[in-house]
C-alpha cells in the first residue's frame, strides 16, 4: 500500500496510545512516524511502544520512523507547602536555591546559571506564560522579583526566560541517559528541546555521532536569532510553537513560522509543524475550524510534515485526530494552488551532481508524464534533494539501510523502501520497476524517472538519470 499524499503526520505516544492495537489503527489512519515524549513515560514505557512499532512494521511491510524527544534544559520551580502559593500582583516575590517549600513571598528556582543570566527589567514567565515576575534586583543565589501577573501557582511549573541566552548545557543528566537508551533502542530521529545557539547542536550532534537524524526544536528566539548557522547544523527543524508561543508574542509566531518552513525549503532540511495542531480534539471528536486552517496553512506552507502532541498522547480521539490530518493534508494537495503557492518562489541549486540530477529528473517528470521519480540512495542525501524539489509526482526512495528508509518517512512526498544494493545498469532499471509495481506506483506501459549513482553503492555519487517503461 502507499499513501496518497506527500505532506507526512508524525503522532506522539502516551497513555492514549499505547496499546498494539491503538497504534496500528493510528497507522492506518495515516501517522508515518511517531514521537517518544521523553518528558513523560519511564523508559519500560518508551520501550515497549518502541518494540509495538517494529513490530507492526514488520507486519504491515513499511517502513516508520520513531522520534525520541529529549526534555532538554526546562526550568521549573521547586514545591510549595499544599501544593500552590497565591501571587499577588505588586507583591514581591523572591526565587532562590534554597530548597525549603516555597510560600506567597518566595519559590526554590535550583538552577543557578538562570541568576547569572538575568537583569533588572527582565521578565520571568511562568507556567506556560500564565504568570510574570519583573525582576528588581539580582544576587549571586536569588533574584527578587515584583508580581506582574498572578494567580495560584502549583508545585514545579515551568520558568521561561524569554530575553535571555542561558549558561546551560544542551542535554541535562536526565537528558543523556535518555539519548543513550533511545539510541540504544535504535530511534531514527532524536529530538533536542530548547536548543539555544549553534554550539548546543555541534556538540550532540558529536555525541550522536550519525546513529539518528538530528531534529532540532526551535523553541527559543535566542535561536531565531542565529536561525541559519542553526538549521544547517540540523538534518531536520520542529517549529515547536508551545514553547516558542510562551517566550514570544502571539503576533509573532506566524511570520517565524513561515520564514523557517522557507528557510528549510531553501536548505533542503524536512520541517515539522507543531503543537496545538488540532488541540479541540483532545476532548472533542472535530476540530475547530480554525485548526484545520492552520494545519492547512502549515501545508500550504510547504513543510514536510505536522504533529499532533497531547491530541494523540493524552487526547480521547487519537485516532480520529490522525484522520482529520490526513484528511486536511490531502484536501490541500488537490489545490490547484497548493502547486502555485509551492512554486511561488524558485529555489537556488547547489552546484552538485545530486541537485542537477534532481532537478532534472523532476523535469523529465514531467515532461514524460512518468508516474514516479525512483530514486537510489544509501544515505538520504539525494533524496532530500529530491524532496526538496516538491516534484509532482511522488518520490520513491529505495535504499539498502533501513534506517535511511526509516528516517525517509518524516520526508515530503517519499515512500521508502528497503532494498539490497544495486550491481548493475540492467540491475537498477529492472529493481526500479519491480517495486514501483509492487508498490502501487506503476502498471504496464507507465513511464518511471529512475536516478542512481554510478559507482554502484558509493554513497552521495548520484550521477545518472534514466527514463524507462513499465513492463
Ligand atoms: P514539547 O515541544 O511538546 O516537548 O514542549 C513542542 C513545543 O514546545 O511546541
Ligand atoms: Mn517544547
Amino acid at each position: 500500500m502507499h499513501r496518497t499524499r506527500s505532506a507526512k503526520i508524525v503522532a506522539t505516544l502516551g497513555p492514549s496510545s499505547s496499546t498494539k492495537e491503538r497504534l496500528a489503527e493510528m497507522f492506518t489512519a495515516g501517522a508515518d512516524v511517531f514521537r517518544l515524549n521523553f518528558s513523560h513515560g519511564s523508559h519500560a514505557d518508551h520501550r515497549e511502544r518502541f518494540q509495538i512499532i517494529r513490530d507492526l512494521e514488520k507486519e504491515r511491510g513499511r517502513p516508520i520512523g520513531i522520534m525520541a524527544d529529549l526534555q532538554g534544559p526546562k526550568l521549573r520551580v521547586g514545591r510549595f507547602a499544599n501544593g500552590k502559593a497565591t501571587l499577588v500582583p505588586g507583591a514581591p516575590f523572591r526565587l532562590d536555591l534554597d530548597k525549603t517549600i516555597g510560600d506567597s513571598r518566595r519559590a526554590s528556582l535550583p538552577h543557578p546559571e538562570i541568576f547569572a543570566a538575568l537583569s533588572p527589567g527582565m521578565d520571568l514567565l511562568l507556567d506556560d506564560g500564565k504568570f510574570r515576575l519583573r525582576v528588581m534586583a539580582c544576587h549571586s543565589l536569588s533574584v527578587d522579583t515584583e508580581v506582574v501577573i498572578g494567580g495560584d501557582l502549583s508545585d514545579y511549573k515551568g520558568v521561561n526566560v524569554p530575553t535571555a541566552v542561558l549558561d546551560l548545557s544542551p542535554l541535562t543528566d536526565k537528558d543523556r541517559r535518555d539519548l543513550s537508551y533511545a539510541l540504544d533502542l535504535g530511534t531514527d530521529w532524536v529530538a533536542l528541546s530548547f536548543v539555544q545557539r549553534p554550539e548546543d547542536v555541534a556538540e550532540v550532534r558529536k555525541l550522536i555521532g550519525g546513529r539518528a537524524g538530528v531534529l532540532v526544536k526551535l523553541e527559543k528566539p535566542s535561536a531565531i536569532e542565529r536561525l541559519d548557522a542553526i538549521v544547517e547544523l540540523a538534518d531536520a527543524v520542529m517549529v515547536a510553537r508551545g514553547d516558542l508561543g510562551v517566550e514570544l508574542a502571539p503576533e509573532d509566531v506566524p511570520g517565524i513560522q513561515k520564514r523557517i518552513i522557507r528557510l528549510c525549503r531553501e536548505t533542503g532540511k524536512p520541517v515539522v509543524v507543531a503543537t496545538q495542531m488540532l488541540e479541540s480534539m483532545i476532548r472533542s471528536p472535530t476540530p475547530t475550524r480554525a485548526e484545520a486552517s492552520d494545519v492547512a496553512t502549515a501545508v500550504y506552507d510547504g513543510a514536510d510534515a505536522v504533529m499532533l502532541s497531547a491530541e494523540t498522547a493524552a487526547g480521547s480521539y487519537p485516532v480520529e485526530a490522525v484522520a482529520m490530518m490526513d484528511r486536511i493534508i490531502s484536501r490541500v494537495e488537490r489545490d490547484p494552488l497548493y502547486r502555485r503557492i509551492l512554486e511561488a518562489e524558485p529555489l537556488r541549486l547547489e552546484a552538485t551532481a545530486a541537485d542537477a540530477i534532481t532537478m532534472a529528473a523532476r523535469q523529465c517528470a514531467k515532461t514524460v508524464l512518468a508516474t514516479t521519480i525512483v530514486t537510489f540512495t544509501s544515505t538520504g542525501s539525494t533524496t532530500f534533494r529530491a524532496a526538496r524539489e516538491r516534484p509532482e509526482v511522488p518520490i520513491l526512495s529505495l535504499t539498502p539501510s533501513v534506517s535511511t528508509a526509516r528516517r525517509l518517512a518524516m520526508v515530503w512526498g517519499v515512500h521508502p523502501v528497503e532494498t539490497e544494493d544495486l550491481n548493475s545498469f540492467g540491475d537498477m532499471v529492472s529493481k526500479g520497476v519491480e517495486i514501483a509495481k509492487r508498490e502501487g506506483f506503476a502498471e504496464p506501459g507507465d513511464r518511471l524517472v529512475i536516478t542512481a549513482g554510478v559507482p554502484f553503492g558509493t554513497p552521495g555519487a548520484t550521477n545518472i538519470l534514466r527514463i524507462a517503461w513499465a513492463d
